[in-house]
């Protein structure tokens, strides 16, 4: 059962969110890839209290064929939510908000997966939400890059999420549940992030208002913290083909000792 099922007083206490983090502040986040076994790239990410599962599949041949595209890849995005992943059970299955989320996230991939190199064939992206806790799209979208990455799809850079709240009239970063809910305005952000540099929005939404001013420091938030989550995203890939390094040495050895 979540803290706050009803407005708490204040969002804001002494200058510091209801968690204790600083307006530009993070939740913690837990990145690791290669967690499927079966899945061509796969991986488990935390961002607070969210807690997703990504898997990437292709480039595959397309099914139903009539669906291929003789110039490129088809990127296929879907997000779902466990009906255990909120307080009250989730009805399993599609709804307006999950496709929506799909449709966006896969936009987002659009933008930066080479899908010319692979005409006739489609990428799979799924992203499973096990525990929600508001930006729970932003989480599934971090995990899918670094899935992406894991499964060796070639891309112009990494997508990396973050969303940017307004609670008690302060713009706040990648806020939790009770601000996402009780909160002024929530404006969802990925960007295309190479070589450490932020070259692109690749999604932008949002639910509320915010005045001009507020939309300048929201974008500055949003591109600090999404430069945090670009690091941890790097290193969890790091560690994965370090990971696939050791793994080889040892087959090596093995061979040498047989
Ligand atoms: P995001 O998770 O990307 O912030 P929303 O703003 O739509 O997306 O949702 C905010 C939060 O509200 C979710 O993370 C989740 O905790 C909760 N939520 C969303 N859909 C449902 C639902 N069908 N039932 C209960 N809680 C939900």
């Amino acid at each position: 059962m979540s803290e706050y099922n009803e407005k708490p007083e204040k969002l804001i206490v002494d200058g510091l969110r209801l968690d204790g983090r600083k307006f530009d502040e993070l939740r913690p986040i837990k990145i690791e890839a290669n967690v499927l076994k079966r899945a061509d790239g796969s991986c488990y990410l935390e961002m607070g209290k969210n807690k997703v599962i990504a898997a990437v599949y292709g480039p595959r041949e397309v099914h139903p064929r009539h669906l291929q595209d003789p110039s490129k890849a088809i990127i296929r995005y879907r997000y779902n939510m466990a009906p255990f992943s909120v307080e009250e059970r989730k009805r399993p299955g599609p709804d307006r908000r999950s496709i929506e989320i799909s449709k966006v996230s896969k936009e987002a991939f659009e933008a930066v997966i080479m899908k010319e190199l692979f005409p006739r064939s489609a990428i799979d992206i799924f992203v499973e939400v096990l525990q929600a806790d508001a930006g729970s799209r932003t989480a599934c979208l971090n995990a899918a890059s670094v899935a992406l990455v894991d499964a060796g799809v070639p891309m112009k850079g990494i997508i990396t999420s973050v969303a940017v709240g307004k609670a008690d009239g302060q713009i706040v970063l990648d806020p939790m549940k009770e601000e996402d809910n009780f909160g002024e305005a929530d404006m969802p952000f990925a960007f295309l992030i190479r070589n450490g540099k932020i070259e692109s929005i690749a999604l932008l939404q949002m639910d509320g208002c915010m005045t001009k001013e507020e939309v300048k420091r929201a974008v500055e938030l949003a591109k600090k913290g999404a430069l945090k989550i670009y690091e941890m995203q790097k290193e969890a890939i790091l560690k994965r083909y370090l990971e696939a390094g050791e793994e080889m040495d040892e087959i090596a050895e093995g061979r040498e000792d047989a």
